[in-house]
């Protein structure tokens, strides 16, 4: 399986993009975080905080789109939302499922000035 970026890697890309566009400040970042990407919600906002201390981004919004699980089984080709860690598939109980959407954790827009 792919590994997620952390949130360094994310500021990181950040900063780079913030320099190309010649931005004296960043306002807001946009990053999608899928439901079943390795960093939560939760630990991105802190790790982003801490990290993005005396940098271009400290102080910017970090707005985070959250993008819902989607697996499809292999067998019979039902798509699904996984329910409380259950990965069979709901139709036919197959368990080769494929996922779909919710491994995302990518910078998708940055606001500068
Ligand atoms: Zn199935």
């Amino acid at each position: 399986m792919r590994k997620s970026p952390t949130a360094e890697t994310l500021l990181q890309l950040t900063l780079q993009r913030a320099q190309e566009l010649r931005a004296k400040r960043i306002l807001s970042v946009q990053i999608a975080l899928g439901e079943m990407a390795d960093l939560t919600e939760q630990a991105l906002r802190l790790q982003w905080t801490a990290l993005a201390k005396a940098t271009l981004a400290s102080g910017a919004e970090l707005r985070i789109r959250r993008i819902a699980a989607e697996l499809q089984c292999m067998t019979c080709f039902e798509k699904y939302h996984p329910s409380k860690g259950a990965l069979f598939c709901p139709k036919c109980g197959g368990v080769g499922a494929k996922v779909i959407a919710g491994e995302e954790c990518a910078l998708e827009a940055l606001e500068v000035k």
